[in-house]
This record gives structure tokens, sequence and C-alpha cells, in this order.
């Protein structure tokens, strides 16, 4: 038998890669993504769109990350990160850009954004297994973005996938530079609607 061809950027079946729908996109947020092990290999997970688009982009793949380097280097400097989370005191990327006008001595350049891929479920597991993240400012996300994602079913309805979540906080901060992401996401999304058998497909139009 002969093993289904993978593409060796995205990861994806050849029938399903997304690669030439990719533009690169020069973000100066810096963005590091913590995905968890059972989201490398998930047919509908966005992560690897975001990483593949952006300049500045990492993922960092575990549960537990208290022995991962390229982790703990970033807590050196834990005033200079920010948890893409939506905690109570989160704040907001117009406040965010406001602080920063302010204070001319830093620039976007200066930050990283933490965002943690995965399920709200995993997602929550990961923040539990981190107590670092918890120790750091979070920022949040305009509450009326709506959700295009019509694939993954969540049990939060402000529940985002990673792409949108990163395309929404990255245009409100830097602007109108990064429609190239949706324009990714929107053929994984078709791309899987069309795999699906009649049936299923009614239940998500
Ligand atoms: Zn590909």
């Amino acid at each position: 038998m002969s093993k289904r061809q993978l593409c060796n950027q995205c990861g994806r079946a050849l029938a399903a890669c997304f690669c030439h729908t990719i533009s690169a996109i020069n973000n100066q947020l810096s963005l590091v993504i913590l995905q968890h092990p059972s989201e490398v290999k998930h047919a509908r997970g966005t992560a690897k769109i975001v990483e593949l688009s952006l300049t500045n982009c990492d993922i960092l793949v575990g549960e537990d990350f208290s022995q991962d380097e390229k982790f703990n280097a970033l807590f050196e400097s834990p005033e200079k990160l920010l948890l893409l989370y939506p905690s109570d005191d989160a704040v907001s990327p117009s406040q965010f850009s406001a602080n920063l006008t302010q204070e001319t001595s830093k620039s976007l350049q200066d930050y990283k954004i933490i965002v943690i891929d995965g399920s709200w479920k995993k997602a929550y597991k990961i923040f539990c297994l981190n107590p670092l993240l918890a120790t750091i400012a979070s920022i949040g996300i305009d509450a009326n973005f709506e959700s295009n994602y019509r694939i993954r079913k969540s049990s939060r309805q402000d529940s985002l996938s990673t792409l949108e979540a990163c395309h929404s906080l990255l245009t409100q901060v830097e602007g109108q530079y990064f429609d190239g992401l949706l324009a990714s996401f929107d053929y994984m999304v078709e791309f899987q609607l069309k795999s699906m058998p009649v049936d299923v497909q009614a239940r998500y139009q």
C-alpha cells in the first residue's frame, strides 16, 4: 500500500493543500502560537495557515511547556509579552495601540503576542498547565467581530478559530493588511464543505 502523499509545507494531503492560496504578510507585532499536539494533524486547524502567511510567527507544539527552551526564553522579558485571552482585565487592541502611541520608547516590534491554539477545552488546559501564562498581561479581541467559521462547531458563541482571532487582532492593531489570511481560510473551509457528504454539508449551511 502506498502512503498518502502529503505536502511538505502545509502537511495536508496534496488534494487539500492550501499553499497556493498563501500570501506572505510582513506583520510587525510577532505572534507565538502554542499548539496542542492533537491539533497538529487536525484537518480543520488554522494555525498552520497563520504560520505560513506571517513573516513573524512561530508555533510551539506541546501541552506543558515548562521544559521548552523557546517558551522559557520568552519569559525572560515578560513585560514584552501579551496573552491573547478574553480575561476580564484584558486590554483591548485599540487601548494597546493608544498606550503604544504614548510610550514613544516602545514600538510594535518590542512585543510578542502568545496565542493558544485549539478548542476552548484544550486551550484552557494549556493555560492551566503553564502558570507563567497567568503572570503576563492579556489582550482581548473586539467582541463584535463575527465568526465565519462554519466548520468547527464550538460550545462557546464567542469562540473564534485561531486564524480569525489573529486576523482580528492584527487588523485592529496594524491595519487592513491581513485579509490574505481570510482568503486562505475561506479556501480551506470551502474545500472541506465540498468534501463532506451532501447530508452533512446541509447541517453547515
Ligand atoms: Zn501545502
